[in-house]
Formats: structure tokens, sequence, C-alpha cells
């Protein structure tokens, strides 16, 4: 991967997070504490701020220290299981594994770190459809099926009873909202596609 490539997608998701923060901070107080904007965007301002230094290390050093800034600067659920994600795939890639099966080994660290799957309104809903239609799909099509997975995903958490992380608590009144971190992840996976689309 590119030195351009990477600042490319730091500065994309960067600034993703940070036009969202208020969107996604809203998703949180419906259905839980309202820091998941503001969760997020201290995080990706702090990978942002090492764009140089992550742009200079080979694509899977740079996603384990992004994954371990957003262990340390995020607070709350999302942090270590983004981190998580970002760290597992890293190691993967390092490891000689091609992306979609560093992203899957990301998405496995996210079900054992969160101790779920699919099905609980969690971000698992829009990571592991992601993954799904990544597998099948043809290099041609892959990003078209990569963002429409991203966004059925996050839809399906709507009528969802949540059964992990902090809206659990609500049992049904969870139901009828977007799960914050299903948005979160729809949102940077939309921007990856952004950003590789404009590539293509
Ligand atoms: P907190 O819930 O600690 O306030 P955030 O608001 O930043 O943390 O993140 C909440 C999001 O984290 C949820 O919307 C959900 O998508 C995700 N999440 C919480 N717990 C889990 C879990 N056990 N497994 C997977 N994702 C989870
Ligand atoms: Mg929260």
């Amino acid at each position: 991967m590119s030195r351009e490539l990477t600042l490319a997608l730091i500065d994309a998701a960067a600034a993703a997070i940070a036009a969202d923060a208020d969107e996604l901070t809203r998703l949180d107080q419906a259905i839980g504490d309202g820091d998941h904007g503001t969760n997020l965007a201290r995080g990706f301002k702090a990978i942002a701020a090492e764009r140089e230094k992550l742009a200079d290390a080979p694509p899977g050093e740079a996603l384990q220290k992004a994954g371990m800034l957003l262990v340390s600067q995020v607070g709350g659920a999302s942090g270590p299981l983004y981190g998580s994600l970002l760290m597992a795939m890293g190691k993967s890639l390092q490891a000689g594994q091609g992306p979609i099966d560093a992203f899957a080994e990301g998405v496995e660290a996210v079900k054992r770190r969160g101790k779920s799957d699919v099905g609980a309104k969690t971000m698992l809903d829009v990571l592991v459809p992601c993954v799904a239609a990544l597998r099948v799909a043809s290099p041609e099509t892959a990003l078209v099926e990569l963002r429409r997975a991203a966004i059925e995903g996050r839809e399906a958490t709507r009528p969802m009873q949540a059964t992990r992380g902090r809206a659990s608590f609500l049992g049904e009144r969870s139901v009828g909202h977007v799960d914050p971190g299903a948005a979160s992840s729809a949102l940077l996976v939309e921007t990856v596609c952004d950003v590789l689309e404009k590539r293509a």
C-alpha cells in the first residue's frame, strides 16, 4: 500500500468521523450514554495527529499502531473494540495474509473482545455482513457489495433489541433506534469505499 493511500484513508476517516460526530452522539443519546461521537472523534484525531508516522510504517504495523491509539484514547466500549479490529487486521497483514482475510481476522477479534456476534445490535451487525459480502463478491463488484452490506447492516439494527453493550440495559426500549456503533462502522466502511473508488 502506498504512502499516499494510507494518508488518504487516515484523512478521510478522521474527516468523516468529525463530520458525523454529532449524529453518532445523538444515536448514543437514544440508547446509550451519548458519548460515541466524542469518543471516536477523539480517537481519530489522535490517529490523524500521527498520520505521517503511520504512513511511513508498513500497513500492518500502521494498523496495529492506529489500533493502540484507539484503545488508549477512546473511552468506552468502542475504543477497545475498534482497537482490537485494527490491531488484529494489522497482525494478520504482517503475517502475510491478504486484505480480506485480515479484515475477517479483525472482525473475529471484535467478536472475541465483545463476547458477541450478529443479532445483538452492535457494530458486528455491520462488520460481519461486510466480511461475508467481500468473500462472495468479484473484484469488480467488491466495493459496491461492501457498501451495500454496510448500509443494510446498519439499518438491520433498528428493529433489534440489544443484548450486548449499554443499550442492552434498556431491554425492549432499545428497539426502534439504529445502533451507534453500527452507524460508525457503516460510516467507516463507506469512507474506505469512497477513497478506494476514487483511486480505481
Ligand atoms: P460505551 O457504550 O461504553 O459508551 P461507545 O458509546 O463509544 O461506548 O460505543 C457503543 C457501541 O459499542 C455500541 O453502539 C455497540 O455498537 C458497540 N458495542 C458495545 N458493546 C459491544 C459488544 N459487547 N460487542 C460488540 N460491540 C459492542
Ligand atoms: Mg456510549
